[in-house]
This record gives structure tokens, C-alpha cells and sequence, in this order.
């Protein structure tokens, strides 16, 4: 028994913390299919996406009995728009992303794709319909080829090789030492978190799913790479409904719509100039960024000048 619990207990903390982090979601599906809270209903059918229209009405979900994390959120997202979750730490915004995933089953409400409450679907469908891009990229162990193919595992090696040239990342596989067959991961090249970014845009171009769902990089890329890794993410999430984790302001000011969350609830909607004019938490979020922006620019300035 003691034998036993050991691993199980390890791999239970393990599945904890990708979960809590997002890590990586749909490779933990694959890694953990026997680990399945989640069923299909009997007689589930499978999710056919046309449109992409996501709904979310009145959603109340809690992880544990005490505290609600979610409190009758609603909101909907049109086919092909973009919307963006911000607010702080905690506020429950990697949580819509992972029921959208059903990760977890909701407490009360609906979460509709193209008319279809996603509970009524088989969840192998659903997770075909929905790209994900995590903010940390897991990478196997195995070629380039392969880790890319992970979005489509049936693609061809031209499709691949497409996809790599649709996130700017095959010019750079190019240098690798054995080019697309140079082993990656732990063992073997390790890949920046630039280049881990773009492995998951060419992932997702290769998925080609109606909806993407996009937890946007806290770690720091210098201002450069972050440029050209947002012109491959606009050219990812172009016609196709997003819903976008943002950290950064500066990604937000063009989307459809803003959502700010605060302890689980809606607290303030609209598009950024109407959330500037409200002058609330997200004005508030909007100048804190401005300010910290012109002390490391000032601070950079120190540098370059002693
Ligand atoms: P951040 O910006 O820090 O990623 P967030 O807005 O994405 O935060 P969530 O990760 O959605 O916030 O968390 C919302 C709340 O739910 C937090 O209070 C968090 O502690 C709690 N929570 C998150 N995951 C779990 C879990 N697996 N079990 C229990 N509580 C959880």
C-alpha cells in the first residue's frame, strides 16, 4: 500500500499545480486520461463547430463548497471576436478559460458553443473545436517535427512545416543542428520561451480550430520578440473567436470587448476607450501600467547614460 501511495500522491500534487498554472492543458489531458471527474453524458454527441459563437450565462462554480470563485457570469462572444479577461490575481479569469475546456463541471448556468451546451457533447470533440495556448509550453522530449505535429498528430510533415512558417519559427529551425528531426525538450535542445510561444502557435495553426483560448505570457520577452510574437498570435486569432488571459494592457486596447473581473464577478465591461472614460478599476489598471512602463524607461535611460 505504502508502495502504492507514494507515486500516486506525487503525480496527485503534479496534476494539482499544471492544473492550477494552465499550464498546459491539452497535454495533460493526454497525459492523464485515467484521471476523469469528467464524464460524457450517455448518448453524448460529438460538437460540431460552424460558427464559433460562445455563450456564458449566468455561471456560478465553486472548487471547494465554502467560496464561489465564479458568480453569475454572463457574457457572449460572437464568431471570429475577441475577448479579453483582465483583473487581478485570483480574480477567477484562468478559471472561465478552463470550464470553457470543461476541466470542471459548473454549479449552475450554461456554457454554450453554436447553440450546444458543452456538457451535452462528447469532451474529445470539444477540445477538438478549442485551440489552446498556454503561457508555459510543455515540450516532449522528441524532434521539433513531432512537438509541433502535437497539435494535429495526423498532419503531414509539409502541413508542419507550414504551420512552423505561420508562427516565424522555421527560419530558426532551419539552424537547429539536425533541423526539424533536433531533438527538443529537457534532453535534449532546450528552446527559449520565444521559441516555446511559437512551437505553440504552429501547434494550434495546425489544429486550425474555430476557437482559441490564449493565456497570455507573464514572464518578460524583450520588446522586440514580444512584437513579433503578437503579430503571429493577431495572425493565429484573425477570424477565429478568442478569448484571451491578458496581462498586458497594451494587448487589449483593440479587442472586442473587456471583461474585468473582481472576486469572481463582473465588475466592468466594454471596449477600452469607454472603460478609460468610466474611470474605475480598469482606468486605474490602465495609468498603474503607464507609470511602471516610464520608470523602467527612465530607469533604462539611467543605464545607458552612467
Ligand atoms: P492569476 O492572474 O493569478 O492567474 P486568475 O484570475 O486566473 O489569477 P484563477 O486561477 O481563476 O484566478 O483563480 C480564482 C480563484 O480560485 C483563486 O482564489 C484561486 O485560489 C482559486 N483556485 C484556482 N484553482 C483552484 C483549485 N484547483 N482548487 C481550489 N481553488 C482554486
Amino acid at each position: 500500500i505504502v508502495q502504492l501511495y507514494v507515486p500516486l500522491n506525487w503525480f496527485g500534487t503534479y496534476y494539482r499545480s499544471i492544473q492550477k498554472n494552465f499550464i498546459d492543458m491539452e497535454n495533460m489531458f493526454d497525459l492523464l486520461k485515467e484521471d476523469q471527474d469528467i464524464i460524457d453524458a450517455p448518448g453524448a454527441g460529438p460538437l460540431v463547430v460552424k460558427k464559433g459563437a460562445v455563450e456564458f450565462n449566468n455561471v456560478t462554480f465553486n472548487y471547494v463548497p465554502e467560496r464561489l470563485v465564479l458568480k453569475n457570469i454572463t457574457f457572449s462572444v460572437p464568431p471570429g471576436k475577441t475577448v479579453a479577461l483582465v483583473g487581478p490575481s485570483g480574480s477567477g479569469k484562468s478559471t472561465i478559460i478552463r470550464l470553457l475546456f470543461r476541466f470542471y463541471d459548473i454549479e449552475t448556468g450554461s456554457i454554450i458553443i453554436d447553440g450546444h451546451n458543452i456538457k451535452t457533447v462528447t469532451q474529445e470533440s470539444l477540445r477538438r473545436a478549442v485551440g489552446v495556448v498556454p503561457q508555459d509550453t510543455v515540450l516532449f522530449n522528441n524532434t521539433i517535427m513531432y512537438n509541433i505535429k502535437y497539435g494535429r498528430l495526423t498532419a503531414t510533415d509539409a502541413d508542419a512545416i507550414d504551420a512552423a512558417k505561420g508562427a516565424d519559427i522555421h527560419d530558426r529551425i532551419l539552424t537547429f543542428p539536425n533541423q526539424y528531426d533536433t531533438q527538443v525538450g529537457e534532453r535534449g535542445l532546450r528552446l527559449s520561451g520565444g521559441e516555446k510561444q511559437r512551437v505553440a502557435i504552429a501547434r494550434t495553426l495546425l489544429k486550425a480550430p474555430a476557437i482559441i483560448l490564449l493565456d497570455e505570457a507573464t514572464s518578460a520577452l524583450d520588446t522586440q520578440t514580444e512584437r513579433n510574437i503578437q503579430d503571429s498570435l493577431n495572425k493565429m486569432c484573425a477570424n477565429r473567436t478568442t478569448i484571451i488571459v491578458a496581462h498586458r494592457l497594451s494587448t487589449v486596447i483593440h479587442v472586442d470587448e473587456i471583461l474585468v473581473l473582481k472576486d469572481g464577478e463582473i465588475v466592468e465591461r466594454g471596449k477600452h476607450e469607454n472603460l478609460i472614460g468610466q474611470e474605475g478599476i480598469y482606468a486605474n489598471m490602465w495609468k498603474q501600467q503607464l507609470d511602471s512602463k516610464e520608470t523602467s524607461a527612465e530607469n533604462s535611460l539611467e543605464h545607458s547614460t552612467t
